[in-house]
């Protein structure tokens, strides 16, 4: 659709602030989410050291004696387990396997040592430097590499409850960061991608939703436009009128009322499209006040057809009602919109019908609904301009029209009351044979009588 500067710049805003308000949303979600599987991750190596830690303090501590000093038994127990005197292979869990043989995997290690941290034993690669201070709990340390390790620190006693000495278990934390950090990239990579989707979907969806009041405003402008070109004829008219009176000096008595005779026709089709101008946009805002009555239709047709019977148009065409019902038909309605509503269109009727031909206007029911039809033997329209007819301002041929007095709003009004009282308005017609205009209100129900 085209669109203007106004409309475009709002679509752009609202997709921005949509984008904003779900970058921000899908930030703090993406954060929740890193630290929730961070933490539960973190949570699980942590458990998995406690459980090896106190397995193997538990079955240590019965089989020491003396302070600083493993006995062969627990060196046994240990495969691949390399004393401070000895110089060994470094790589572990070789030797065989152990009930506690998660020690002995790639990434993990166990180291013994004194009360005053002097190492006595070690078995894995041990990451930091070979004396620390020693602390009982969580410590991570980090090795020359840059890969970070969580240890934990556990007091030893002998079995008759003397301080041993330490023991440490640590595990590697390579899997843990680098899960992270893959976390971190997809994070850092889908946020803006994702923004930029949504973005696109706001750019869309502020399109789609701006659409119908897009089009509304184009009616109106176009509504806005029509109005003031129908106005600036009378208004032209009376000031040509009024000038050109003004530059013959005197003025014969003729003259003046020939003057007096266009401005006060002019000024008469003036009031006339600003009523029907103020009626249409009152009707629109629904703030036309409805005087809602019981109406009867048949008194209502036959009142009109012989008041217009009298117009001086009507002499040469055969204008003529058909009250096609034994009973009167009621409808809830203004009697003065719907006075103007079949008006219209048999002024219409025999605007549009040549003199010799006729104009019939039928009374009929069916089920729930008063039909009635005002039917011609006129000019017709062409199927093209059918659903046309019913715009504002729109006209067949504009020029015959014109003559006619009429600006293109008496079926766009019809319409409106129409749809202000529930009902339908429809035309068949066939060019140069006639047309029937078919007006379809819902009859008062006796259960409202
Ligand atoms: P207007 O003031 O021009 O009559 P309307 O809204 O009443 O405006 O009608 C719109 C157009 O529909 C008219 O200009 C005319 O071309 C066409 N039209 C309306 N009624 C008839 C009819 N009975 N027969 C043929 N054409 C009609």
């Amino acid at each position: 659709m085209h669109q203007n500067k106004l409309f475009n710049q709002t679509r752009g805003r609202l997709a921005g602030w949509y984008a904003v308000v779900m970058g921000v949303t899908l930030s703090l979600s993406g954060l929740v989410t890193y630290q929730m599987v961070a933490y539960s991750h973190w949570h699980a190596v942590e458990q998995e050291l406690e459980s090896v830690s106190g397995t193997l303090h538990d079955n240590l501590e019965s089989k020491l004696r003396q302070p600083g000093k493993l006995e062969p038994s627990v060196v046994a127990a240990l495969p691949g387990l390399c004393l401070a005197n000895q110089s060994c292979s470094q790589q572990p869990g070789n030797a065989g396997r152990h009930v506690l043989g998660i020690v002995q995997q790639n990434g993990y290690y166990l180291r013994f040592l004194d009360q005053s941290g002097q190492a006595i034993a070690l078995l894995g690669q041990f990451p930091g430097e070979t004396s620390a201070d020693i602390q009982e709990g969580w410590k991570t340390v980090k090795d020359s590499d840059g890969t970070r390790y969580q240890q934990i620190s556990l007091l030893l006693k002998t079995a008759d409850g003397t301080p041993w000495g330490y023991m440490q278990v640590g595990r590697s934390l390579k899997e843990y960061d680098d899960h992270l950090t893959t976390l971190w990239w997809l994070f850092l990579i889908g946020l803006p991608a994702g923004i930029v989707l949504v973005g696109g979907t706001g750019w869309w969806l502020a399109g789609l939703s701006m659409k119908p009041i897009y089009q509304s405003y184009e009616r109106m402008q176009q509504f806005t436009a029509d109005a003031a070109h129908e106005l600036r004829t009378p208004v032209a008219a009376i000031r040509a009128t009024v000038e050109a009176a003004q530059d013959i000096h005197p003025l014969s008595e003729a003259e003046i009322q020939d003057t007096l005779a266009v401005v006060a026709r002019q000024n008469k089709r003036l009031a006339q499209l600003v009523q029907d101008l103020l009626l249409l946009s009152r009707m629109d805002q629904q703030t036309y006040p409805i005087k809602y009555s019981v109406c009867c239709l048949n008194d209502l047709v036959v009142d009109l057809v012989e008041e217009l019977f009298v117009l001086e148009i009507a002499k040469a065409i055969k204008l003529t009602h058909q009250i096609r019902v034994n009973e009167p038909l009621f409808v809830m309605g203004d009697e003065a919109q719907l006075s103007r509503l079949i008006s219209n269109l048999i002024t219409n009727a025999l605007q549009y019908t040549l003199d010799g031909g006729k104009v019939t206007v039928i009374l009929e029911r069916d089920d729930h609904h008063a039909l009635i039809h005002v039917q011609d033997t006129g000019i017709g329209i062409a199927p093209a301009n059918q659903t046309r007819i019913f715009d504002r301002f729109y006209r067949v041929n504009s020029d015959r029209s014109r003559h006619t007095g009429g600006a293109g709003l008496g079926l766009a009004i019809a319409k409106a009351i129409v749809k202000t009282h529930k009902g339908s308005l429809d035309v068949q017609s066939e060019l140069g044979k006639g047309s029937t205009f078919i007006i379809r209100l819902p009859l008062k129900s006796n259960a409202n009588s």
